[in-house]
């Protein structure tokens, strides 16, 4: 932990802190729900929403690391347990258990969407007070928010060829 770096924050740390590590246990869900829902895809357009639900997976990792590397630097600690994951989970956990492409694509719509709304309150929170997880904040909603309109378009393109305009 970095003393002054911890010092200069406007906030209550640990306050700060259970709130990361909330966003941590929703970004590994939302990587275990992509990642797995890219192996069971089935349906028309498969082989676009798979590769754009592989590339999620990834990015949603990605912001776990982001999210623990400065849960780190405020001293505290990433969960340690994946058990942990559904008692601090804000967004929760939808599993492809049917299979069907537009179920995906809406289970993950509804992922991403919670996900901005998390990203968002953590913003209001900490601008002006904690320029480095606003950013951090920033960074990761921008990607959610581009994730939420990738799949809202592959939804539209889907429902226009099971049932084109005539
Ligand atoms: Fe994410
Ligand atoms: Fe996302
Ligand atoms: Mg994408």
């Amino acid at each position: 932990m970095g003393t002054k770096g911890r010092a200069i924050i406007g906030l209550d740390v640990n306050e700060l802190l259970k709130l990361l590590n909330k966003a941590f246990a929703d970004e590994w869900l939302a990587y275990y729900q992509y990642w797995v829902g890219a192996k069971v895809a089935k349906g028309p357009m498969k082989d676009a929403i798979i590769a754009e639900l592989v590339q999620h997976a990834t990015e949603e990792l990605g912001h776990a690391t982001l999210v623990s590397n400065r849960i780190i630097q405020l001293g505290g600690t990433p969960l340690t347990t994946p058990k942990d994951w559904f008692d601090w989970t804000n967004c929760g956990y939808d599993p492809p258990n049917e299979p069907f492409v537009r179920i995906l694509l809406e289970q993950n719509i509804k992922a991403e969407q919670c996900a901005i709304g998390v990203y968002d309150q953590l913003m209001k929170l900490t601008e002006g007070k904690d320029p480095i997880t606003y950013n951090m904040a920033l960074t990761i909603m921008e990607q959610e928010v581009e994730h939420e309109e990738d799949l809202q378009a592959l939804l539209e393109d889907l429902d226009l060829m099971i049932s084109p305009p005539r």
